[in-house]
């Protein structure tokens, strides 16, 4: 039997969940106006006023917030409350640039808390279980996020952050846990590692995972499921929106629900900006309607995905997004072709090796090179060169068959790419242009 959080909402009718969607973006609109400076001399750019916006039919006219909008308005330029309404800030990582800082009243923190317990109950969670937060905590919404929506949903909570892998499965163990959240890539570490301990899936008590922050594939779904004896479950958010929980997966693994209560969500083409018509691949866009400290309008997520509202088995109502196929920021142009490092995964995955590879692209004599290093597992290890030498350039032929291009591939020993313990450093771009 499906659970639900929020029932009433989570299987609201299509006519419910639009009426709802019309009623707040006009509220939005208004609030964003009357209170964001910033917002109100880029609608006057596009000749429009509040009234222009009449429902969700209009969300087309209003002009896009990109990353760049946020950080020429840090730290206080997009803040629609006056600061004494605000609790609390969370932020980005910054590994790309600035900072994005991103504020919220208690209002805000209660209905994104609320977006983290769907999320859970989806998972299979319950006031029975005792769920384990391994994302970091702080600055980083991945930690506070999924603790609050353990508390709606009553789990037993264990806090333990990211970091210190013993410490991580002596709890998952002595203190029974049966969720895990954190990223897939720190998942299949902590898979790794109880593997090591001699740990079979049936001795350790995890039932059901919940990954996110990250991009990860299908195949290292099936890695983590299997060595943890979980189900694993993906989840989506960006800082810039509230974090995770802007989207959730379900019982039937297949794209996760967009909590439309709370974000309409949109395709557009990357280029032209144009809306794009349902099922279409294109880059994903989202409108916060209920965020009263930092609402966006139209935010341009640079993830590109698809959008489907096929009826899904598990009686949720809500739009659902495919996982995002590399967000755009990630793409990597090599040679003038478009690589996602989730592409070189699957196809690492799919021959049998772990998730533990670095992308290395580089400039030699105006060429772009791309120089992919793979751990072996301990089980295929070894020092006869030939064998090593078949299965490298096995790699480069599954690689030029999946990117249109040679790649070189390096078998490194296990163990010896440096884990993460939070979300992994895949790439390293090496070109100065
Ligand atoms: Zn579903």
């Amino acid at each position: 039997m499906e659970r639900y959080y929020q029932p009433e909402i989570e299987c609201a009718s299509r006519e419910q969940i639009k009426a709802w969607q019309d009623e707040r973006l006009v509220k939005q609109v208004r609030h964003v106006w009357d209170n964001v400076p910033y917002y109100r001399k880029k609608m006057e750019e596009k000749g429009l006023t509040p009234d222009d916006i009449k429902s969700s039919d209009d969300l087309y006219k209003l002009p896009f917030v990109t990353k760049a909008d946020l950080r020429e308005a840090y730290p206080y330029g997009l803040v629609a409350k006056p600061l004494k309404d605000c609790v609390r800030i969370q932020s980005t990582s910054g590994t790309t640039g600035k900072r994005v800082v991103a504020f919220y009243t208690q209002h805000d923190i209660d209905l994104w808390e609320d977006c983290c317990a769907r999320a859970i109950v989806a998972a299979g969670g319950t006031n029975e279980d005792v769920c384990q937060v391994s994302y970091g905590y702080g600055l980083f919404t991945g930690g506070p996020g999924l603790n609050g929506g353990s508390h709606k949903v009553g789990c037993l909570t264990i806090p333990t952050s990211s970091g210190n892998t013993e410490r991580q499965i002596m709890f998952i163990r002595d203190l029974s846990a049966t969720i895990l959240c954190c990223t897939p890539s720190y998942a299949a570490y902590l898979g790794e590692t109880m593997k090591e301990m001699s740990l079979t899936p049936d001795q350790i008590p995890l039932k059901a995972g919940i990954f996110g922050a990250e991009a990860w594939s299908e195949e290292m779904r099936q890695d983590i499921q299997n060595t943890l004896g979980i189900k694993a479950y993906d989840i989506y958010g960006l800082t810039e929106l509230s974090g995770p929980g802007v989207s959730f997966e379900c019982s039937a693994q297949s794209g996760m629900h967009i909590n439309e209560d709370h974000f309409i969500a949109e395709i557009i083409d990357p280029d032209t900006g144009e809306v794009l018509p349902e099922g279409s691949k294109g880059e994903l866009v989202f409108t916060s309607i209920t965020k009263e400290a930092f609402p966006l309008l139209r935010y341009r997520t640079r993830d590109i995905c698809m959008l489907t509202r096929e009826k899904c088995s598990c009686g949720r109502t809500h739009v659902k997004m495919c996982k995002p196929m590399g967000r755009s920021d990630d793409m990597l142009i090599i040679r003038g072709v478009n690589v996602f490092p989730s592409q070189i995964e699957t196809v690492l995955l799919n021959h049998g090796y772990p998730a533990n590879y670095q992308i290395i692209v580089d400039r030699v004599r105006s060429t772009d090179t791309l120089d992919v290093q793979v751990e072996m597992t301990p089980e295929m290890f070894t020092d006869n060169l030939g064998e090593i030498d078949r299965r490298q350039k096995d790699l480069v032929d599954g690689l030029r068959s999946m990117l249109g291009l040679a790649a070189k591939v390096t078998l490194v020993a296990p163990k010896s790419i440096v884990r993460s313990e939070g979300k992994a450093v895949r790439v390293i771009d090496k070109r100065k242009i």
